[in-house]
């Protein structure tokens, strides 16, 4: 918020000082906001003074109309603003985060804060929780007896100075103005919006006070984004938004229509994660990591190869530390599922599909994911892939195996994957994760 805290209302060309509902009339009909009237209606409404019931509906109206470029960085700028900004330039290192818009699998984040450190940048990683067919971050980490999500900001500073790397939850003076809108544009259906999204996550990365930051925008059947065009457009205004913030940024469009590695679950993650630390990582996992490893070395101007510290161990003994630093015992053994169950091939011949969506899906089902921001996940629970695309499988032979606690869950699981996959005499052809990069 500016100066004057959005307290004074906007006045309008007639002199006549509007009310929320001439912002909303306006956006509705296509008129910008001034910045002046962002400011405004964001401080108003935070101070109580604009009704949910207004918000929601300047809500829908942005979802409908967009917001122009100058429009999306005031409307970025007051929720930056709403909050503290963290000051890293004491940890001595250039800092790079990376964000990734979620996917089925994704556990790049628990590989990809050590292997960067380990190369010599700092990595202040803030993170969520995940919500829906997605998994989050602080679930997965959560599972490591002892490890803590919740930090102080000193906290985090050690850490980051001790380990080169942090994983930890965003706190709550970052951009909070996002948390009450984004709480408000999840019940009014208004949270798919490119301007919204877009200043929701660059917000709280800006306020983070990272000098660099990636952005891993999944496209595909278990993304956000589904259509590579919708993909590319939020990574480009996420870029923009960045870069005119100060913050080196850029994107890397990555493909999310299969589960990412093997694994998706909370410990079934932490588990593939110290794997591919260890070297014995599945390949599309690996080649997404050391894609982001390099962009994130590349804008803070490291020339180092990410693949030897990964092969060489040193990436893993930055994990080890991290997890130590935050409380966590990297030695103490999982949740492992009290039930077992298999998914079996129906016909011999190529795995042509599996549906990162479904199988997120079921997972979530199984007791991984939530419905809402305060339900409990359950550790052991989730699907492991036994079969990948591109994999010759019999009639029989067990493609999934789903893990849960609770074997009542397995009907709704085994429902939720659905026509998951999909199996023909024709060998698929296989299209690389990565599939560009934008900025920078
Ligand atoms: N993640 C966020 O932080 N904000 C959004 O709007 C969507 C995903």
């Amino acid at each position: 918020m500016t100066e004057a805290g959005g307290h004074v209302p906007p006045v309008a060309s007639d002199g006549q000082v509007p009310a929320a509902v001439d912002l909303i009339r306006a956006k509705r009909d296509g008129v910008p906001l001034s910045a002046h009237e962002i400011d405004w209606v964001i401080g108003a409404y935070l101070r109580g003074e604009v009704a949910e019931e207004q918000m929601s509906a300047l809500l829908m109206a942005i979802y409908f109309r967009g917001l122009d470029p100058a429009e999306l960085r005031a409307w970025t700028g007051v929720m930056i603003d709403s909050g503290e900004r963290l000051d890293l330039s004491g940890v001595g290192l250039p800092t790079v985060d990376k964000h990734s818009t979620g996917g089925v699998g994704d556990k790049v984040s628990l590989i990809l804060a050590p292997l960067v450190a380990a190369c010599g940048a700092a990595v202040p990683q803030l993170s969520g929780r995940g919500l829906g067919h997605t998994g989050g971050t602080l679930d997965k980490l959560e599972t490591i007896p002892g490890w803590r999500a919740v930090l102080s900001n000193e906290e985090m500073l050690a850490v980051l100075r001790q380990a080169g790397c942090v994983i930890c939850a965003a706190g709550a003076g970052l951009a909070p103005a996002d948390r009450r809108l984004y709480a408000l544009r999840d019940v009014t259906g208004t949270v798919e919006s490119i301007p919204l999204i877009s200043s929701s996550i660059m917000s709280k990365k800006i306020a983070e006070g990272t000098g660099a930051l990636v952005l891993d925008v999944k496209v595909g059947s278990g993304a956000f984004m589904r259509r590579e065009d919708d993909a590319r457009l939020l990574a480009q205004t996420m870029v923009a938004l960045g870069t005119e913030s100060g913050v080196r940024t850029t994107a890397l469009l990555t493909r999310m229509d299969t589960p990412l590695g093997r694994a998706v679950g909370n410990a079934i993650e932490v588990e593939e994660s110290v794997a591919t630390l260890a070297g014995y990582g599945p390949s599309d996992l690996v080649e997404v990591v050391l894609a982001l490893a390099r962009e994130m070395l590349r804008l803070v101007g490291i020339d180092a190869d990410p693949q030897a510290a990964l092969a060489d161990g040193r990436a893993l003994a930055r994990y080890r530390e991290m997890i130590t630093a935050q409380g966590g015992d990297p030695d103490a053994p999982l949740a492992v599922a009290r039930h077992i169950r298999t998914a079996p091939a129906p016909a011999e011949g190529w795995l042509r599909r599996l549906d990162a969506r479904a199988v997120g899906n079921a997972a979530w089902r199984l007791g991984a994911g939530r419905a809402r921001k305060e339900d409990p996940v359950t550790a052991a629970a989730g699907v492991l892939c036994l079969a990948k695309p591109g994999d010759w499988v019999r009639e029989g032979e067990p493609l999934l195996e789903l893990r849960a606690d609770d074997e009542s869950r397995f009907e709704a699981g085994l429902a939720a994957l659905g026509d998951a996959f999909e199996i023909g005499q024709d060998r698929p052809a296989l299209p690389a994760p990565v599939i560009d990069r934008i900025g920078g």
